[in-house]
């Protein structure tokens, strides 16, 4: 699947939802995070955040944190596949790196402590990523058909 043949891919459905999403302008802040990731913010009954990783115009690996999570492709993906099909971002990767590399040990632990202990999503992904003994919880993967 690629950024110019996706919608034979996805639900038709969800293919014109991401399309209205999209024509709307409810994809904001496209940014460029590396040279072939891009992180998006998608504007839907809640605000969603969407990774997308592109190989060329291949379309390797994509992510959104909203609850519709059985598998298939979401609107928001969609909406922001539509997006980088129009080249329409702006290229943070420098400022990123540039960023990290001034962060020493210390303040990056502090930062990442105080996370921990107040965003409960960015806690999941922490233990997910390095804790052999996680458990998923499930209560915050509840399926909601309002997010279709
Ligand atoms: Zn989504």
């Amino acid at each position: 699947m690629n950024l110019q043949n996706f919608e034979q891919f996805v639900e038709p459905k969800i293919v014109e939802r991401g399309l209205d999403y999209y024509e709307n302008e409810d994809v904001r802040k496209v940014e460029k995070v590396s040279e072939n990731e891009f992180s998006a913010v998608v504007f839907g009954s809640e605000i969603y955040t969407v990774y997308v990783k592109l190989n060329g115009n291949e379309i390797v690996e994509y992510e959104c944190d909203c609850p519709y999570d059985w598998g298939d492709t979401c609107k928001h993906a969609v909406a922001v596949f539509y997006k980088l099909r129009a080249k329409d971002f702006t290229d943070s990767a420098a400022k990123f790196e540039n960023v990290l590399a001034s962060v020493n040990d210390f303040a990056l632990r502090a930062f990442v402590r105080k996370l921990l202990k107040t965003d409960r999503k960015f806690r999941n992904e922490f233990f997910r990523t390095f804790d052999e003994d996680f458990a998923e919880d499930e209560f915050e993967d509840e399926f909601d058909e309002h997010y279709y």
